[in-house]
């Protein structure tokens, strides 16, 4: 495996700019995911790394040798694409070993490796099978297979788990982070799941508009976002709009006054209130100076989630569900509660970064 260094890379396409002077390095054995909205400049980003893509500007290395000029096939990265992108009229392990086949392995070890490759992602017993015969995860884990086969410098992964259901997602995703932990993959991954991103990466960078805002651990990314739209952008966010008062307080621009403990955020410029919706506790009943009328609550099994409405502003908390005993199991739409939370949890952030 490989070290990964992108350096300062741009790429226009005409008059738009898709990706603007990234830089990022990716450790060897490392998983960064590259977070963030349609168009933001991801799969641009990735393309240029599996060499698919000339860049306008920059570089891009494994370790220390510079590969921006070297085309895809002799790069020696893994891909795998949202779309499986497997050969129906190939068996899966026919699949595999097509790589090792372009590679020129002779037959005996090329089956050894397929067989490896196989037992990797646990599909040894469906080797025999054509893709229509394999569930959507079985052939997103023949695809791993097919990338791993090759012993890549490099794992790119775009979007590989958009095409599964919710639940074989997740089961998909331990299944991917384990092997890569496992097998020490330097890997890249594309994707604008924010679950997904959080749940599999060592560290996250959440891109918008071609550039990068912030690069972290997903707890750094989650607890202390830079600016408002990484808040918003990696978890649900209650964010308000306003001025610091004072080093205690916050006033909204509806002219709600929130506690806060300014001493964390040095930004001068910090307009936003931001503060996760776990965070907040509700209780019944008007108490202390924010209370309002509930606007919904739904329920969402283990949790249950209240919009709460105090003057013009709406909260969202977010709490793990009451049992059927407890007195918040009674609270209901058009009841009055008070809200709560510890004065160091909001950030004061600015809108943006950049
Ligand atoms: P998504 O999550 O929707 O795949 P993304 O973050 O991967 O989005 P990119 O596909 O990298 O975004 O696209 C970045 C920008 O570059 C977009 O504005 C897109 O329209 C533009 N773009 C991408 N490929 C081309 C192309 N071949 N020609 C012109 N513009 C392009």
């Amino acid at each position: 495996m490989a070290s990964l260094s992108i350096e300062n890379l741009t790429k226009r396409f005409g008059t738009s700019l898709a990706v603007d002077r990234l830089d990022l390095s990716v450790q060897e054995g490392e998983l960064v995911a590259l977070l963030g909205p349609s168009g933001c400049g991801k799969t641009t980003t990735l393309r240029m790394v599996a060499g698919f893509l000339p860049p306008t500007s920059g570089r891009v290395l494994f370790d220390r040798d510079d590969v921006t000029n070297l085309p895809a096939h002799r790069r020696s990265t893994g891909m795998v694409f949202q779309s499986y992108a497997l050969f129906p009229h190939m068996t899966a392990a026919q699949n595999v070993g097509f790589g090792l086949e372009m590679r020129g392995l002779g037959a005996a070890e090329r089956q050894a490796r397929v067989e490896e490759a196989l037992k990797l992602v646990r599909l040894a017993h469906l080797a025999g099978r054509f893709p229509r015969e394999l569930s959507g995860g079985q052939q997103q884990r023949v695809a791993l297979a097919r990338a791993l086969v090759i012993n890549p410098k490099l794992f790119l992964l775009d979007e590989p788990l958009s095409n599964l259901d919710a639940k074989l997602r997740a089961e998909v995703r331990i299944e991917i982070r384990a092997l890569q932990q496992r097998l020490g993959l330097t890997t890249l991954l594309v994707t604008h799941d924010r679950e997904e991103a959080l749940t599999m990466a060592d560290r996250l960078v959440v891109m918008e508009g071609g550039r990068v805002r912030q690069v972290g651990s997903p707890r750094e990314l989650y607890d202390e976002p830079r600016d408002a739209f990484v808040a918003d952008f990696v978890g649900r966010c209650n964010i308000l709009s306003g001025r610091r008062e004072n080093e205690t307080e916050f006033r909204t621009e509806s002219g709600l006054v929130l506690p806060v403990d300014t001493t964390p955020n040095e930004s001068n410029n910090a307009n936003v209130f931001a503060l996760r919706p776990e965070r907040i506790s509700v209780e019944p009943g008007a108490k202390g100076s924010l209370h309002g009328a509930v606007q919904a609550v739904t329920y969402l099994g283990s949790q249950t989630e209240y919009h709460v409405c105090i003057g013009k502003e709406v909260f969202v908390v977010i709490q793990q569900t009451p049992g059927a005993n407890e007195p918040l199991a009674a609270v209901k739409p058009q009841d009055q509660v008070s809200l709560r939370w510890d004065c160091k949890a909001p950030r004061l952030v600015p809108h943006t970064s950049l």
